[in-house]
């Protein structure tokens, strides 16, 4: 299904890394201005002057642009079983003009029908009768001009169908069917995949001509239970030759063959149902399964999210709002991360919540500055809005003032939001594989936290970055001059062959914790293949040390050398001894810093810096007893070196990544941006000077640049949802000018101003007094 689109793209990607490299080999930055231009960062500009649907029909002209590459504002009334009789659809409609939306997503069926189905199996709502309110919604929709995706629900059934196809449900260990409150869930290698669903694809295509359907929960049972049903016993053992394995357990090959058995199954369902649906229902009408954007929940589930993405026109997010754990940056991080696999030409609509998300009240309005916050930032990453609610009725009216202002404003802009590449010369590296293998059944501890420790860090210091899966480093190589690795435990050796390449050229790198000493399935490596680039002695890889899963410890860093004198309360300067590395720019008022983490146990090589040693934990409590019992070790925490090839290498043995996403320590945060602008060198093509937490994401398009502000001060100072944001300022905004673009005009899209600009060199700089919640800036040559 990989379109032309979709070559044309990796095309461009690959036109970026020949220039890039012909940059680099001529000693220049990875982001020289030539390279900027020469690379094809710049898209051509693709504007769709109409906000009408130019829907292709089934078979129609090909000159048509498809509806998935113009449906840009989408909304959904996610209905219930009670809500045919009440569903009032002049208002919605009303509703959907107020909101601009351009697609809607409208329940068809699966688990409940909202239309006369032929299949006597397929459960009707309860209170629809005869009637057809799929069908009247589509046409009301058709008549205002909308696409229409059919929404499915294929995972369980009612005890009827239960009864009629036994064989087509889970089993578990004792070989009871697997049951979810009163229903019965299907098992994903059943008839019931294969053969009922894309029946239903069928009928509601041929019946209804949506332009698609969006299935909401496609991917069967997770990994948590190990299906006992007779298609999994057989169909296992043809594709392994093994019988199911009796447990999980990530060591055994069986388990494993497992794994990837159930990963191919969503595969080949996502292309089945694809195959079904263009049959059907035409060229362009589109199967799209909803997916998560964290790759322990999208692990768990089987779906890999790359190889979706590479036969996908389109794909929709369900990540509808902050959870505990999780901050805003969260979305304009997925909406990158899925870019990078999906190319930047393509759609990611995502299903936003105007409910209470955290903890969930399906029936109450989240505040709008928090439901507002989570949109901008999501389209701050190339994100399209999809406001969401659940149920046709609501008592809680307020749920609807919070979308139309901010769609109204996106709809408006939208050739600026779209078709565009990041400018950034950080890469953060990320794969599934290293959340399944390296992270195991504690993903979310090993791999989740270490990489979003990294998204804060780089945030908050206001350094774009961009997602890299460890399978595009040498795509994307040319456009970077850093790679950061969080805990990257697992690596294929093509991916550890590409992170040499890499540095070969001069590209810098910084690793944490366990990087490469697994392969891609999670077997720990005979000999660490990254040992002597970080600097440590090649020995056996660290074995998987246990983690402090509870909170922090009272470990400490001690920063070398002393810079104060623990014996003298007044510290004069003139006892201050030797120099510290840059990596510890804004400390020289401690010698020490509060660690807490983990730290895997490594012996550096001559030749390597060892900034920051281990004072291992002592007693918090009672106060008598807290006194450092080993004040000084040789145990690293960090390790720097400098290569021939000007490549900086920064390993950071102790887990500060992982110990800033749980703790948020502001020394953590320090320790990291210093890390990270050390090795980046003078490559960041942005500064923003100014009060405050913002996320600044910066894009280029045709001859301009694009630069998303979010002000996130708010959320950083209370926990629970933001109910108001406190405007910052004033800002002074310096971005590096792509050689030979003569930048004298900036436009601000969210005032409707512009801005004076000032240029010198290399830079061109504004100055905003005052920032509200968010702002775009357009830079134009
Ligand atoms: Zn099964």
């Amino acid at each position: 299904m990989a379109g032309s689109d979709y070559d044309d793209e990796r095309k461009r990607q690959e036109d970026l890394t020949d220039a890039g490299q012909d940059a680099r080999r001529a000693g220049k930055r990875p982001f020289s201005r030539r390279s900027f231009l020469v690379g094809g960062v710049v898209l051509p500009l693709l504007r769709v002057q109409s906000p009408k649907r130019t829907q292709a029909q089934p078979g129609g002209a090909a000159s048509q642009t498809p509806w998935f590459r113009t449906t840009f504002l989408w909304g959904q009334t996610n209905i219930n079983e009670a809500d045919p009789p009440h569903y009032d659809l002049d208002w919605w409609r009303k509703y959907w003009k107020r909101t601009g939306v351009q697609g809607i997503i409208v329940n068809a069926g699966g688990i409940v029908a909202y239309y006369p189905s032929a299949d006597p199996l397929h459960h009707r709502a309860r209170s629809l009768g005869e009637r057809d309110l799929f069908g009247e919604v589509l046409k009301a929709a058709r008549e205002d001009g909308l696409v229409v995706l059919a929404r499915m629900d294929c995972n369980r059934a009612h005890e009827d169908f239960y009864k009629a196809h036994p064989d087509w449900f889970a089993r578990t260990d004792d070989g009871n069917p697997v049951r979810a409150a009163d229903l019965y869930v299907t098992c994903i290698h059943s008839p019931y995949y294969d053969q009922y669903i894309p029946g239903l694809l069928r009928e509601i295509a041929e019946r209804y001509r949506p332009e698609g359907f969006a299935d909401n929960s496609w991917s069967g049972l997770d990994r948590g239970t190990i299906c006992r049903c007779v298609n999994c016993r057989t169909k296992f053992r043809a594709s392994s030759g093994q019988d199911l394995p009796p447990r999980a357990d990530w060591d055994s090959p069986v388990y494993r063959q497992w794994i990837a058995w159930n990963y191919a199954r969503r595969t080949e369902i996502w292309d089945l149902y694809n195959r079904v649906a263009r049959e059907a229902g035409g060229r362009d009408c589109l199967w799209i399964g909803m997916l998560a954007d964290n790759p322990a929940y999208e692990g768990r589930r089987f779906r890999d999210v790359k190889a979706i993405c590479e036969r996908s026109e389109m794909v929709l997010l369900d990540h509808q709002g902050r959870n505990a754990s999780e901050g805003f940056e969260n979305n304009a991080d997925a909406g990158k991360r899925l870019h990078g696999l999906l190319g930047w030409n393509k759609f990611i609509p995502e299903s936003m919540a105007m409910y209470v998300r955290n903890p969930t009240f399906r029936k109450a309005a989240n505040p709008r500055a928090e439901a507002r916050l989570w949109m901008l930032e999501g389209i701050a990453g190339g994100i399209q809005t999809w406001w969401h609610h659940v149920g046709a009725v609501q008592e809680d009216k307020r749920q609807f003032d919070t979308a139309s202002q901010l769609t109204s404003w996106a709809g408006a802009n939208r050739s600026f939001l779209t078709n565009r590449q990041p400018v950034a010369t950080v890469g953060l590296v990320w794969s599934q594989a290293n959340s399944d293998f390296y992270g195991r059944d504690e993903a979310e501890v090993l791999t989740g936290l270490p990489y979003r420790g990294f998204v804060r860090a780089l945030v908050g210091d206001r350094l774009p970055y961009i997602p890299v899966h460890a399978d595009h480093i040498e795509r994307e190589a040319s456009r970077l001059s850093l790679l950061i690795l969080p805990c990257l435990g697992a690596m294929s050796d093509s991916q550890i062959a590409a992170i040499f390449k890499f540095v070969e050229k001069g590209g810098s790198i910084l690793a944490t914790g366990e990087t490469g000493i697994m392969d891609e399935f999670g077997r720990t490596r005979a000999a660490w293949p990254l040992a002597e680039l970080l600097g440590v002695e090649a020995t056996a890889p660290p074995s998987r040390e246990p983690r402090n899963r509870t909170g922090a410890n009272h470990s400490y860093f001690r920063l070398l050398p002393d810079l104060t004198d623990p014996t003298d309360p007044t510290d004069p300067p003139s006892r201050r001894i030797g120099t510290r590395h840059d990596i510890l720019r804004g400390f020289e008022r401690t010698n020490i810093l509060p660690f807490g983490g983990t730290l895997t146990a490594v012996k550096p090589r001559p030749g390597s810096i060892v900034p920051v040693t281990y004072i291992p934990d002592f007693p918090i409590y009672p106060p008598e007893t807290s006194w450092m019992r080993e004040s000084r070790t040789e145990r690293p925490c960090v390790l720097v070196r400098e290569l021939q090839s000007k490549a900086k290498v920064a390993y950071l043995p102790a887990d500060i990544d992982r110990s800033y996403a749980s703790w948020g320590l502001a020394d953590h945060a320090q320790l990291l941006t210093n890390a990270i602008r050390w090795a980046a060198g003078s490559s960041i093509p942005l500064r923003v000077e100014g009060p405050g937490v913002i996320d600044c994401n910066l894009y280029a398009q045709g001859r301009a640049l694009i630069l998303h502000l979010v002000n996130l001060t708010t959320p950083g100072v209370w926990p629970g949802a933001v109910r108001e944001v406190v405007p910052v300022g004033p800002l002074t905004v310096h971005v590096q000018r792509p050689d030979g673009w003569k930048i004298n005009r900036c436009r601000s899209l969210v005032r409707n101003s512009r801005q004076r600009v000032a240029t010198d060199a290399d830079w061109v700089t504004v100055r905003l007094e005052s920032l509200g919640d968010h702002d775009l800036l357009v830079f134009e040559a």
